[in-house]
């Protein structure tokens, strides 16, 4: 196959991956406080986990350029929220009913996807099986996600069906900006070192930054720690 539509295929394949985050919703009409934590937990234990196996694919290169990219990543992740406006906004909040709530929610989720969807193109980049791990981790990762997007959607009147195909949709920026950095640093290929850092960089701080923060309060510092840690740990072990 094409590598661009290899890049096509499992980045979408990955967005698609968020509409079963509204499983759970189906067994149950709400979610206990505390899924939503542990699904943060595990979304972000995943991320760490991907944002690791970026790392190693960095350390040959130019770490110095890498660390650099990262600071960019960074920057680029507190940026969007500064100029959305998103940069407090509490991301679980259940039967918020203000539109604007609504809106800021799904923009947050779209931004967070981007950078996830540069992580996948950049990792394509390195071999298309590492871009193809990378993606499925990133799909694993979509669904407890997409769960927390639909159970926040749910709460606000949304039906169940159409706040899976929001979840879906807040994921087409990720295979847009997949295909897109696939196909930039295919043509520039020096670029690539900044690239993977900016990936590590933004992963790792939209997990402190947007996943973890809430949900030691939603199921207790503990069994966060310890959810986090297992999933990640799950990524480390099979991405050698
Ligand atoms: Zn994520």
């Amino acid at each position: 196959m094409d590598p661009t539509l290899t890049v096509l295929l499992f980045s979408s394949v990955a967005a698609g991956s968020a509409s079963l985050g509204a499983l759970p919703l189906v067994l149950r009409e709400r979610l206990p406080i505390a899924w939503i934590g542990w699904a943060n937990a595990v979304a972000a234990g995943l991320m760490l986990g991907a944002a690791y196996a970026l790392l190693v694919a960095g350390l040959d290169l130019m770490p110095v350029w890498g660390a650099t990219g990262a600071l960019l990543g960074i920057a680029f992740v507190y940026w969007t929220h500064a100029v959305s406006g998103t940069a407090d906004l509490e991301l679980n909040r259940l039967e918020e009913t203000s539109p604007e709530y609504g809106y800021k929610v799904l923009l947050v989720n779209a931004l967070h996807s981007a950078a996830e969807g540069i992580a996948i193109g950049v990792a394509m980049v390195e071999s298309l099986s590492f871009g193809i791990f990378m993606a499925l981790a990133i799909a694993v990762h979509n669904v407890p996600e997409g769960t927390v997007l639909c159970a926040i959607l749910k709460s606000r009147g949304v039906r169940l069906a159409d706040a899976a195909g929001l979840a879906v949709a807040t994921n087409v920026s990720q295979v847009l900006l997949a295909v897109a950095a696939f196909a930039v640093l295919t043509a520039a290929p020096s670029a690539v070192t900044w690239v993977l850092g900016f990936g590590v960089g933004a992963l790792v701080y939209l997990v402190v930054f947007e996943l973890l923060p809430e949900s030691y309060r939603q199921a207790g510092s503990t069994s966060i720690a310890l959810v986090t840690i297992a999933a990640m740990g799950i990524v480390v072990l099979l991405s050698g």
